[in-house]
Formats: structure tokens, sequence, C-alpha cells
């Protein structure tokens, strides 16, 4: 492994770490973040591998540890890594879909120190959350599982993405939320990245649905201050000005995936041009200040117009570079999500055309799948 080579900027020091350690997962969800090529298991890292990843980024500063994946309780580690993190200091955060084994494990990991659980729930209505999450009989251990989260006095956050398949139950996921007790609830439209950027057609709202789940989110945030913290995270092909995705590039967040590979969000095996570091031949460090997947885009001096001159540069430091790629064909573009950008109007179209036609049917998350990114063969905007 290479030792820490000094950088050519000064670079912050990362928050978080997003430690995917598996791609497994019992659910299949049509929207699901990961890539299209899942790791298999035999590619995982090992224990070790992990513990001292983990030392690396408490090291270099990191203060929250995203265990996350696929399903992160499918390792049968899961509750050694989790220790390892609370002895590091490190707030560990499980982020689960509840089935499979999650439930069994969860006393060991709240046992060994576990901060937080961040749970999915697909939908409200029993059958139309295991229709989008494909696994049957997964609504009411997700139900068990969040129970006994709060009855251990775990924090508990409920995770649900919203699209035109769940978008008439926002209002349901709120009053579940309280139901369950949770502190948090995360109404996170849709990012058309991986799985979600093949099943686009299929998960595109229209417009009308998603302010009027805005309005009955403002509502909520009125009416359940200090009971409950809602998360709102609003469609890019809607929005006037797009995110700072994951912070800002190479500016508070890694996402170390289940082989070990780094990168500076989840999406960003996409931009395919990318070089990308792996934890087994480079420190956390050496790949945080000095790795090209993270140096291309941090910054503002990789900017075109119009971000380069634009007085927002650093406030959302132009959007989603993946988002840029997908949809202008060049990962150094503004964000077309950007109503700046000279593609935005397309943006808007195109999102209108689909969220007015019939969806097509899931193509379902699956390891070993042969299905391929519409990114090369897509004719840009
Ligand atoms: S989005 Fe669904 S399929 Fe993807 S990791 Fe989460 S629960 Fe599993
Ligand atoms: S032009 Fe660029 S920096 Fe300005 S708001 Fe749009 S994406 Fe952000």
């Amino acid at each position: 492994m290479n030792a820490i080579t000094p950088s050519r900027q000064a670079v912050p020091a990362p928050v978080g770490l997003l430690a995917e350690l598996t791609h497994r997962c019992p659910l299949r969800c049509p929207y699901c973040s990961n890539p299209l090529e899942l790791d298999r298991r035999s590619r995982e890292l090992d224990t070790q591998t992990w513990q001292r990843v983990l030392t690396e980024a408490a090291a270099l500063g990191v203060l929250h540890v995203h265990l996350s994946g696929g399903e992160p309780t499918a390792r049968n580690d899961i509750v050694e890594i989790t220790e390892t993190c609370a002895k590091l200091g490190l707030y560990s955060n499980l982020i689960t879909s509840g089935v499979g084994g999650a439930l069994d494990k969860l006393q060991a990991l709240y046992d060994v120190g576990l901060d937080h659980v961040q749970l999915s729930v697909q939908g409200v209505d029993a059958a139309n959350a295991e229709k989008i999450g494909g696994l049957k009989n997964a609504q009411p251990q997700k139900m068990l599982f969040a129970e006994k989260v709060t009855s251990l006095g775990l924090p508990l956050t409920l995770n649900s993405v919203i699209h035109r398949g769940n978008i008439h139950e926002v209002e349901g996921f709120i009053d579940l939320a309280v139901k369950l007790g949770a502190k948090r609830l995360e109404v996170a439209h849709t990012q058309y990245y991986g799985w979600a950027y093949v099943n686009r057609a299929s998960l595109m709202p229209n417009k009308a649905d998603v302010d009027a789940s805005i309005r009955i989110v403002e509502a909520a945030r009125e009416r359940l201050k200090g009971q409950l913290v809602i998360d709102l995270v609003v469609p890019d092909y809607y929005a006037k000005y797009p995110k700072a995705c994951a912070g800002g590039w190479g500016r508070k967040l890694m996402n170390v995936t289940p082989q070990g590979k780094v990168l500076p969000c989840h999406a960003a095996e996409t931009i395919s041009h990318l070089e990308f570091w792996y934890v087994t031949e480079h420190s956390l460090g050496d790949i945080w200040a000095n790795s090209p997947a993270f140096t291309a885009y941090r910054g503002t001096d990789w900017m075109q117009e119009p971000c380069r001159s634009c007085d927002r540069r650093e406030k959302d430091w132009g959007g989603c570079r993946c988002q840029a790629l997908a949809l202008a064909g060049d990962a150094a573009a503004t964000d077309p999500a950007c109503s700046l950008s000279p593609l935005h109007a397309k943006v808007r179209a195109l999102a209108a055309e689909e969220a007015a036609e019939n969806p097509p049917d899931y193509v379902y998350r699956t390891i070993g799948s042969n299905v391929r990114s519409p990114l090369k063969e897509e004719a840009k905007l």
C-alpha cells in the first residue's frame, strides 16, 4: 500500500464514510442507487480490511459511518464491524431494509454500541410496498424490526424513496413514522442514477403530484414540530437549482464499495473515464487527497459557464456530475437540473413526457443481471 503523499491543494477533512459492506440484499428496489454491475460476495473486503479502513477513517477526521449496502446485516461480521466503529468513537448509522437477518442481529448490534438505525420503507400499503421492493412478506418484518429498534431506545429514521408508484402515500409515510416512534423521516424523491435511471419512465411522477407532496410535507413539519423531523429531497428534474451532490465533490464524503473501490459519491462509477483507487492498494488518506477521481471535480477550477461565474458555485458546487454526464453528455457541464443550464427546459419536458405515459414494468435490481446502462446509447438532450 502507498503511504500518504502530499496533496496539490488544501483538502478539507471528510466528515462521513459510506461503507457499502455488501451488495447482497433481499429486496430488489427498482430505484436502488447501487450500480448495475453489483459486486459479488466473493469479491467483498474481509473483516480485517474493513477494520483497517475504519481506523484510517477515524484518523482522517471522519465522524459518521453509514453501514450500508445492499443489506449490511447480510454480512456475518456486521457486529464486529459495528463494534470497531464504537471503539474508534465513530458514530454508526445502520442503513437497513429490516428484512432477512436484520432483526436477529439487532440486539447484538445495540450491545456493541450501534448509534442509529435508518430503515427503508418502500410503501405504506403492504401490497404496494412489497411490489416495489420485489419481496413478499417484507412489510411485517419491517414493522417488527422498527418496533424493536425503538424498544431498545435507538433513534430511528424512516427512509421513503418517493416516485409515481407511492407518491399518493406521502401522508401515510408521515403517519407511519409517527406511529412507529421515528425521530426523523426522509421523504426523498427518487434521484435518477443506477437502477433508477434504467427505471426512470416507470418512476417519474408528474409535477402536480410532486407539488402536492411538498405541500403535505410542509404542513406536517409545522404540525409535528418537536416530534418528527422531516427531510425533503425534491426531484432534480423539477427543481430550480440542483443539490450540492454529496455535499460537494470530494468535500465531505467518501464511499467505499464492497470490493474496496473508493468513490466521491455512490453513482460516480457511471463516469467511466475516472480512475478510482482501492483501499487494498492505497491508504484512505492518500485516496482522499490524491486519487484522480477525487481531484477531478473538487473545488471550482473545472467548472464551465454558467457555473464558473455563478454566485452559487460554492453553494451547490455545480450540482451532480453523474447527472451532467447522463443528460448533457459531459460530466463537467452544468447539471441540467439547474434552471440556468441551457438544457434545463428539455429536462423538464422529458420528465413531463415520461410522467404522462403509461409506466413500463419495473426492471428489478438483480445481482448478475445483464441490464445495461442506457447512458451509452441514449441520445443526449
Ligand atoms: S434500495 Fe432496496 S434493493 Fe437497494 S440496497 Fe436498499 S433495500 Fe436493497
Ligand atoms: S449555474 Fe452552476 S453554480 Fe449556478 S446554480 Fe446552476 S449549477 Fe449551481
